[in-house]
């Protein structure tokens, strides 16, 4: 009778335990629930489970567990069941059953139990191995922190359960991170990457998600109340690089684009969000961690819209040249011009403010930039057909084109093109910042000047190396940022910062045999002064605006000199 109840018990057990379960958790909860019911059919005193798998790629410091699954309140006898098994990648596990105090298994009984124990070992490894697997598909190798799939899974669950709106997501760049390669080779450059993804991952602990999409690019999900402390963390974080003696603290500094989540959002949304405010914080040299506002999302649109556009408007010819004219100051005559892009959308002008700065992002202002200047040498080409004297052109040639080392030879072959004079062109560019850009701008300016070609700086004073663009270019022509005029006018007689400024920086263009051009003079009071300061030339609404080419065509055909309007 005893050993019927026996054999019940053990048969309830097979029944009880869920063969399936495929969550090693669950399938423990499973075995000791399933162990509880049968303990007294089976006068079970005590079961233990131990683990001792080796090292692996997903369990790198391998694993030593040991779990009590059942004790029965009466206490246990030692004369039990004890399995060893070992596992295929040379784990141990070791199974422990006991009967209850007082009691003893028969030779039969034990091996039912045998029978129990090998089920709960199969059903635990089972479970363990699909739990690796899982862990496999949702964890990045490297750095052993969740990876993208991870991380939308996990957005997913907070997206379900409706908590989602209590959570900020950030995108996450290192700044600079291909120095670190560079300075301390690659491999400490991943341990770098790892210890990084590390620390955030343990900052942010239970109360969110940090996962690496790749490279140095990483995401985060954290409760909206931690902005500030993880703002903390982010800005002390330090590591040690290098080995022996070039042993170092590396400050890592990164760059952020934060975006609060709101109700209804979905995963989708805050990643959209939060890369969006990422590039906001890219394309703002001042600002490493920016907040998503809707004008970046209205950016994003305008910019997308004039990438799309931008393609089949230049086919389509609505882009065409304006030309501003320069002005002699010692005599007030038109002595050049500036050609400035205008593009013409259902018969509207669209301001290059709005769609230079976009093209220069992606790079496709190049295109544009070769269309302004062919359109230019067309049209002195057919000034000179028409008995005009035409005046130099300058052109606007973005800093993009300097690393294209072709640039100079693809100007001249589209001056030779047009069989104009190079004198009637000037290639206009801006200030740059890096040395090596500065370099490549010095090899370029030489080859022009080879040419026959004229250079000149534009927004001179907005960049951070103007000295020693003076210093190291040899350009022909300097011109100075509208910015210092603003506060030069009537109102003003005695001496402002921005006159001596102006002054000095004229002087030294003077006596470096170069010219100066002031842009956006707009006042009587600004042009006298400059005439006062020795500045060869002025551009700016005070003589005229940027014209349409005919307009333009009249001012060349006329005597071609001024009045200040004042
Ligand atoms: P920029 O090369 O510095 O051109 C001078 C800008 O100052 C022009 O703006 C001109 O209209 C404006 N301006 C001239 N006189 C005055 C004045 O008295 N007062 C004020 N407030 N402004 C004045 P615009 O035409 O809107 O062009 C803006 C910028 O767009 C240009 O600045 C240039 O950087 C860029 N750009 C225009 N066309 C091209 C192009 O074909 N290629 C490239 N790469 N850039 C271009
Ligand atoms: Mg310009
Ligand atoms: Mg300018």
């Amino acid at each position: 009778m005893e050993n019927c109840a026996f054999s019940n018990g053990v048969l309830n057990f097979l029944e009880k335990i869920n063969e399936n379960t495929v969550d090693i958790d669950n399938a423990v909860s499973d075995i000791c629930a399933a162990l509880e019911a049968v303990a007294e059919d089976i006068r079970l005193g005590r079961v233990e489970l131990s683990l001792d798998a080796p090292p692996n790629e997903l369990e790198p410091e391998g694993v030593i567990k040991s779990g009590e699954m059942y004790l029965n309140p009466n206490g246990y006898e030692a004369d039990g069941v004890v399995i060893n098994y070992t596992t295929k990648e040379g784990g141990k596990v070791v199974s422990s059953f006991m009967p209850v105090k007082g009691e003893k298994w028969s030779d039969d009984e034990k091996a039912l139990i045998g029978l129990v124990s090998k089920s709960c070992y199969m059903i635990t490894g089972r479970a363990r191995i699909m739990s690796l697997m899982e862990k496999s598909l949702y964890i990045d190798r490297m750095t052993g922190i969740c990876n993208t799939e991870g991380f939308m899974r996990y957005g997913g669950m907070l997206v379900a359960r409706g908590l989602l709106v209590n959570y900020a997501a950030a995108f996450i760049n290192i700044k600079n991170f291909k120095y670190v390669n560079q300075l301390f080779g690659s491999r400490q450059g991943d341990e770098l990457l790892k210890k990084f993804a590390q620390a955030m991952d343990k900052f942010i602990k239970d109360d969110g998600k940090f996962a690496r999409l790749g490279g140095d690019n990483f995401v985060l999900l954290i409760k909206k109340g931690r902005i500030t402390d993880l703002r903390a963390f982010v800005d002390a974080l330090s590591f040690e690089m290098g080995e022996g003696e070039m042993k170092q603290l590396y400050d890592v500094r990164l760059r952020m684009g934060i975006y609060e989540a709101v109700e209804n959002d979905t995963m989708g949304d805050i990643m959209n969000k939060s890369s969006i405010a990422f590039n906001a914080a890219k394309s703002d040299e001042r600002k490493d961690v920016v907040f998503f506002s809707p004008l970046h999302l209205e950016a994003a649109i305008h910019k997308k819209k004039i990438s799309t556009l931008f393609p089949s408007a230049l086919d389509n010819g609505e882009f065409v040249v304006y030309y501003q004219p320069k002005v002699r100051l010692s005599d007030n005559k038109l002595c050049g011009c500036e050609a400035l892009c205008r593009w013409i959308r259902d018969g509207k002008i669209v301001p290059p403010m709005d769609f230079i700065p976009v093209l220069e992002t992606e790079g496709s202002i190049c295109r544009l930039d070769f269309y302004v200047f062919e359109a230019v040498c067309a049209d002195i080409k057919r000034w000179l057909e028409m008995g005009l004297d035409p005046v130099r052109v300058s052109v606007n040639f973005s800093k993009r084109h300097l690393h294209n080392q072709r640039l100079a030879d693809q100007i001249m072959g589209i001056i030779r093109k047009y069989g104009i004079d190079g004198r009637y062109i000037e290639v206009e560019l801006t200030e740059m910042t890096g040395a090596e850009d500065l370099t490549a701008m010095s090899v370029f300016v030489d080859k022009m000047k080879d040419n026959g070609v004229a250079t000149s700086i534009d927004d001179f004073g907005t960049g951070y190396s103007s000295l020693n663009l003076l210093k190291d270019l040899d350009v022909d022509v300097i011109k100075l940022d509208k910015s210092f005029f603003t506060n030069i006018n009537d109102a003003d007689g005695g001496i402002s910062t921005d006159r001596i400024v102006v002054k000095n920086i004229v002087n030294m263009v003077n006596e470096l045999n170069m010219e100066a051009v002031s842009e956006g003079v707009e006042t009587h009071a600004q042009a006298e002064f400059l005439r006062e300061t020795h500045c060869s030339m002025a551009q700016g609404f005070l003589f005229d605006r940027p014209l349409p080419k005919d307009e333009f065509e009249k001012r060349l055909s006329d005597e071609g000199f001024y009045v200040d309007k004042g």
